[in-house]
C-alpha cells in the first residue's frame, strides 16, 4: 500500500518493524516501552536521548527548550496566548487558510486582542502575502503564522521577518521535512502524526526568554515553564508515541538528515506538481510560488470523476487521496515516509486514468 494521508500519516516501514521487533521486550526489559514507567531510569533515559536526537537533527540552539506536549496543535491554538500574551496585550497572526484562521478564533475566544496582519482568505486560501507587504506592530507580543497550510496545500517560501517581536510558527505539517533555521523563531510547535510520529504527542520548540510570560490563569498542564520545569512531565506523557517518534528521529538521521529529507522531498513535490500541469485532466489551484512541498491538492477537471478516481486508486494500492472534508476535491501528501515510489506509482496510475477517462 502507498499511503498519502495528511494525518495521522504513514510511517517509515523500518520505524514499525523496529518497534514491532522490541514490542515485547523493549530494552531488555521483558515487557513493552508502554507497560514501564515514565518516571523508572530506563524511560527518562529514552526521552532525554529522543530530545538529543531532535536537537541535532534541527540544529536547536542551547538557548532554546523542546517540550513534548499533549492536546494535539490544537492544544497549542490555546497554549500560545495563554503562555505568551499577558493582559492587555496585542498579538498579530497572518490568515492563510483554515488552520491559521482556527489559531485565531481560539485566541480571540481566550479574549486575547488579535490583529490580522494579511487575510487570504480572497484568494480562497491559494496565496501566502508577499513579504515586503508585511508589516507588523513592533509592540505585539508575538507574530502567529502558520508555514504550510495542510489543507489548501499552501506554503510560505520565505520566513516573515517579525524584527525584534517574536515569530510563533505552527510547523504541523512541515517540521522535520527540511532544515529551518529555529533561530528564527520565538516559538515553534508541531502535531506529531505527520512527519514525527504517532498522534498523541505534539513537540513545542521555545526559546527561553519566552517562559515565565503566562498568563496567571493558565492550566497547568498547558505552562511552558512548568513543563520545562519538570522534563515536560507534568502528569503520565504518551509514552508510546514518545519512543515511536525516537524511532523516527533515528530513521531520519540514518537517512542522511533533513537535508537528504528535502531533497527527497523536492524531487516528490516536483514530480506530482509536473504530473498535474502537463494533463488536461488535474489541476492544482495553488499559486506557484507558493505550492505546498507536503500536501498538494488536486481537482478534475471533469467533475463526477472524483469517486471513480479513489476507488481505481485504491484498488492499485494508493490510499487516503480524498481531499479534507471541508473542502473536498482530491489531496496527495508527501511526508517524509512517503517514498518517491509512491509518488511514481501515483503519476502513473493519474495518466493511465487520464487516458480512459480524460
Ligand atoms: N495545524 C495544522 C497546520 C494542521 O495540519 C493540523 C492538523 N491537520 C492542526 C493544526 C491540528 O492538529 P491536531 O489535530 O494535532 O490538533
Amino acid at each position: 500500500m502507498f499511503n498519502f494521508s495528511a494525518g495521522p500519516a504513514a510511517l517509515p516501514l523500518e520505524v514499525l518493524e523496529r518497534a514491532r521487533a522490541e514490542l515485547i521486550d523493549w530494552n531488555g526489559s521483558g515487557m513493552s516501552v508502554m507497560e514501564v514507567s515514565h518516571r523508572g531510569k530506563a524511560f527518562t533515559e529514552l526521552a532525554e536521548q529522543t530530545e538529543a536526537r531532535l536537537r541535532a537533527l534541527l540544529a536547536i540552539p542551547g538557548d532554546y527548550r523542546v517540550l513534548f506536549m499533549q492536546g494535539g496543535a490544537t492544544g497549542q491554538f490555546a497554549a500560545v496566548p495563554l503562555n505568551l500574551a499577558a493582559p492587555g496585550a496585542r498579538t498579530e497572526y497572518l490568515n492563510t487558510g483554515v488552520w491559521s484562521a482556527k489559531a485565531i478564533e481560539e485566541a480571540r475566544r481566550l479574549g486575547v486582542s488579535v490583529r490580522v496582519a494579511a487575510d487570504e482568505s480572497a484568494s480562497r486560501y491559494t496565496t501566502v502575502p508577499s513579504r515586503e507587504a508585511l508589516r507588523f506592530d513592533p509592540g505585539a507580543a508575538y507574530v502567529h503564522y502558520t508555514p504550510n497550510e495542510t489543507i489548501g496545500g499552501v506554503e510560505f517560501p520565505y520566513v516573515p521577518d517579525s524584527g525584534t517581536v517574536p515569530l510563533v510558527a505552527d510547523m504541523s505539517s512541515t517540521l522535520l521535512s527540511r532544515p529551518i533555521e529555529v533561530g528564527r523563531f520565538g516559538l515553534i510547535y508541531a502535531g506529531a502524526q505527520k512527519n514525527i510520529g504517532p498522534a498523541g504527542l505534539c513537540l513545542v520548540i521555545v526559546r527561553e526568554e519566552l517562559l515565565g510570560r503566562a498568563r496567571a490563569d493558565v492550566p497547568a498542564i498547558l505552562d511552558y515553564t512548568r513543563l520545562a520545569a519538570h522534563g515536560s512531565m507534568l502528569n503520565t506523557p504518551p509514552t508510546f508515541a514518545w519512543y515511536v517518534a525516537g524511532l523516527v528521529f533515528e530513521w531520519i538521521e540514518a537517512g542522511g538528515g533533513l537535508a537528504a529529507m528535502a531533497a527527497r522531498n523536492r524531487a516528490k513535490a516536483d514530480l506530482l506538481y509536473g504530473a498535474i500541469d502537463t494533463s488536461g485532466l488535474y489541476r492544482n489551484p495553488v499559486e506557484r510560488t507558493c505550492r505546498s512541498w507536503m500536501n498538494v491538492p488536486f481537482t478534475l477537471e471533469r467533475p463526477g470523476l472524483e469517486k471513480h478516481f479513489l476507488s481505481e486508486a485504491a484498488a492499485e494500492g494508493l490510499t487516503h487521496l480524498e481531499g479534507h472534508r471541508s473542502v473536498g476535491g482530491l489531496r496527495a501528501s508527501l511526508y517524509n515516509a512517503v517514498p518517491l515510489a509512491a509518488v511514481e506509482a501515483l503519476v502513473g496510475f493519474m495518466r493511465e486514468f487520464e487516458r480512459r477517462h480524460g
